[in-house]
C-alpha cells in the first residue's frame, strides 16, 4: 500500500488535475493586465467594505486592461443567508459594478473559468486533494471533536501554541496501512495538509499595499478537505485563484496572517503564488474612538443603506475612491468634470492603515454630483428611487414636464445648485413648488426682518397690483422690486442701507425676503425669479393671496 492507493482509496472517482490545467489555461491577455476577483461568502448582507474591496479590485483589473470576475464563496453552508448570492450580485449591478465574469444572478454566470461558486466546484478540489495525497502532501485525519479538544486544553496547560502541528499531529505519523484500515473500518474523517513549515524559520512577504513583512513560516496541518466533502476557505483560495488565473488577490486585511500558509499551499501544489494586496478596514469615529464599521452598530455599514438612501452611486464610488488613493482629492479639483474611470489609480498607493469614514464628506460629493446632472437626469433618477422607496414622491413627479422644470431651477449654469445630497433629500426640497404640498405645510411663515403684519400686507399688495407681471425679464423683475421697496421707503441698495441704517426700515433683501417666504414658505431657496417662472401667474397670485390671508 502506498500513498497512490491511499488516495485511490479516498478519492476513486475523481480526475485527474491535468485534465483541470488544461481546462482553465493561462489567459491570454496584454503584458501588465491584472486579473483580480470579488469572492465573498453569502452570509450576511453585503458591508460597505467589501464594496470598496470590490471597487479597488474592478479599477485596477479595468486599468490594466485585465478581468474582475465575481467568485461566490459558499463552503460554509451553515451560515448561507437566503437571497445571500443575489444580494451580491444585485450590490454589484446597483452600483454600475458588474463582474466580466462570474456570477450574474444567483444560478447563472458566465466566463470560460467557472463553476464561479464553490459549492459547484467539489470535484476540482478533491481532484487537488488527491493529488496532495499521492505526494505525501496531505493525509486523512480521524480525530474526533473530543481529541482535538483535549490536544488543545494540553497545550492550553502547558502553555505552548495551540494547533494541530508537529507532534501535536496525531494522525501525520500513522502509516499508510493504518489509515487505509481506519478508512474501511468506516471510520470518520477529513482531509488535512502535512505541512513542512517550522515555526522558527521565518518567510518574507511583499504586500502591494502593506510592503514587506515577516512572518514566521506555517507549521499548521490545517483541514483541506471537511467531513461535508468540501474545502475550508485556504485550501479553496489556492485552487481558486490558481485555476481562475488570478493575478493578485485584492482582499481584506484579516486574512494577511494566513500568508504563510497559503503561500506554502501554492507552492506544495506546484503553483505559481499571485500577488497579494490586503486591504484595511474602513473606520469610524465612534465619540473619539477609532472602530471598524461594525455590521451590528452602524446602518451605514451595509451597501444596502446607500440606496435606501439614494445616495448617488457615482457619489459613493467616488467617496470610496478617495478614500482608496489620497491623490485622489487633487485630482479631482484639477479635473472637475472627467469621469471617475479616468482617474490613474494605484494600488500600491492604498493606505495601509484603515481610512475614517466621513459621511458629511460623502454627502458633499453626493451634492456636487447631482448639482452636474441635466434636469432630466435628476428627474430619472429620483423617479427610480421614489418608485422603491417613497409612492408620495412617485406620485408628485407623475407630471414629468413640470417636474424636470422644477429640477431646472438654478442647474446647468456656472453655479448650480447644490441642495440635493441624496434622492431621500429631493421631496423635502421640491414640495413648495407643489401648491397642494405647499399649502399643506405652509402654517407659519418665517418672516425676518420685516415681519409686522401691515408691513407684509402693503408689500404683498402692491407687488401683485402694480408691479407684478409674469413676462418681465429677470432684470425688470429685479429692478420693479428696487422700485416697490423705494417706494415704501426701504433702501433699493443694500450698500445705500448699510451707509445710512438710520434713514431706512430696511433694504431691498429684506422686501425680496418677504416675497420669497410668502411665495414658498421658506427663507431659502434657489432662484426666486426662475421659481416664479416655474409656477406661473396663477399660483403666485394665489400664494400671495393666501400669505396676506393668514397674516
Ligand atoms: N470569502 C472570503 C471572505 O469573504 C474571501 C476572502 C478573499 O477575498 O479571498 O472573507
Amino acid at each position: 500500500m502506498d500513498y497512490k492507493d491511499l488516495a485511490n482509496l479516498i478519492f476513486p472517482d475523481v480526475k485527474d488535475i491535468s485534465y483541470y490545467e488544461e481546462k482553465y489555461p493561462e489567459r491570454n491577455l496584454e503584458e501588465g493586465a491584472i486579473v483580480t476577483r470579488f469572492a465573498p461568502s453569502p452570509t450576511g448582507f453585503v458591508h460597505i467594505g467589501g464594496l470598496y474591496q470590490a471597487l479597488v479590485a474592478r479599477t485596477i483589473a479595468k486599468k490594466t486592461g485585465g478581468v474582475f470576475f465575481l467568485r461566490v464563496e459558499d463552503t460554509d453552508q451553515k451560515r448561507e443567508i437566503e437571497n445571500g448570492v443575489t444580494g451580491i450580485v444585485n450590490s454589484l449591478k446597483d452600483f454600475d459594478m458588474a463582474p466580466d465574469e462570474g456570477m450574474i444572478t444567483d444560478e447563472k454566470e458566465i466566463g470560460n473559468y467557472g463553476p464561479y461558486k464553490q459549492s459547484l466546484r467539489k470535484e476540482i478540489y478533491q481532484a487537488y486533494a488527491k493529488y496532495m495525497i499521492e505526494q505525501g502532501k496531505a493525509y486523512p485525519c480521524f480525530c474526533s471533536q473530543e481529541e482535538l479538544d483535549e490536544i488543545r486544553e494540553k497545550q492550553t496547560v502547558a502553555k505552548i501554541r495551540p494547533g494541530y502541528y508537529g507532534v501535536w499531529a496525531k494522525c501525520r505519523n500513522l502509516t499508510v496501512e493504518e489509515m487505509a484500515q481506519k478508512i474501511k473500518n468506516g471510520e470518520k474523517y477529513i482531509v488535512r495538509f502535512k505541512s513542512p513549515g517550522r515555526e522558527d524559520r521565518k518567510i518574507k512577504h511583499k504586500d502591494v499595499i502593506k510592503g514587506n513583512v515577516d512572518f514566521p513560516e506555517n507549521d499548521q496541518d490545517i483541514v483541506i478537505i471537511k467531513a461535508d466533502g468540501l474545502p475550508t476557505y485556504h485550501f479553496a483560495h489556492a485552487i481558486d485563484d490558481h485555476l481562475m488565473r488570478t493575478t493578485h488577490v485584492i482582499r481584506s486585511d484579516e486574512w494577511l496572517s494566513s500568508v504563510p500558509l497559503h503561500l506554502q499551499l501554492f507552492h506544495e501544489l506546484g503553483f505559481k503564488a499571485p500577488k497579494y494586496a490586503h486591504i484595511s478596514p474602513i473606520m469610524k469615529n465612534d465619540n473619539g474612538n477609532k472602530r471598524k464599521l461594525s455590521k451590528r452598530k452602524d446602518p451605514e455599514a451595509a451597501v444596502s443603506y446607500y440606496k435606501e438612501e439614494g445616495i448617488p452611486v457615482d457619489a459613493v464610488k467616488e467617496y470610496l475612491l478617495n478614500i482608496a488613493n489620497s491623490t485622489f482629492e487633487n485630482w479631482r479639483r484639477a479635473n472637475p468634470d472627467k469621469k471617475i474611470d479616468e482617474f490613474d489609480f494605484q494600488l500600491n498607493k492604498m493606505s495601509v492603515s484603515g481610512a475614517l469614514f466621513d459621511m458629511v464628506k460623502l454627502l458633499d460629493i453626493g451634492k456636487i454630483v447631482i448639482s452636474k446632472m441635466t434636469a432630466e437626469e435628476v428627474y430619472e433618477n429620483a423617479l427610480n428611487w421614489a418608485k422603491e422607496y417613497d409612492k408620495e414622491l412617485e406620485e408628485m413627479l407623475k407630471n414629468k414636464e413640470y417636474a424636470i422644470h422644477v429640477f431646472g431651477i438654478e442647474r446647468g449654469n456656472k453655479k448650480p445648485r447644490k441642495d440635493i445630497a441624496k434622492w431621500s433629500d429631493v421631496k423635502e426640497n421640491i414640495e413648495y413648488m407643489y401648491d397642494d404640498k405647499f399649502y399643506e405645510k405652509v402654517k407659519e411663515y418665517p418672516y425676518q426682518v420685516i415681519n409686522d403684519k401691515e408691513s407684509i400686507e402693503k408689500i404683498l399688495k402692491l407687488y401683485i397690483e402694480e408691479y407684478f407681471d409674469e413676462n418681465d425679464d429677470k432684470q425688470t423683475w429685479f429692478d420693479k422690486i428696487k422700485e416697490l421697496s423705494g417706494r415704501l421707503g426701504y433702501a433699493k441698495e443694500v450698500k445705500e442701507f448699510k451707509e445710512n441704517p438710520d434713514k431706512y426700515k430696511a433694504h431691498v433683501g429684506d422686501v425680496s425676503t418677504v416675497l420669497r417666504v410668502a411665495l414658498t414658505g421658506r427663507t431659502n431657496t434657489p432662484d426666486m425669479y426662475e421659481i416664479m417662472q416655474v409656477l406661473g401667474k396663477e399660483s403666485i397670485i394665489k400664494r400671495f393671496e393666501k400669505a396676506i390671508e393668514l397674516l
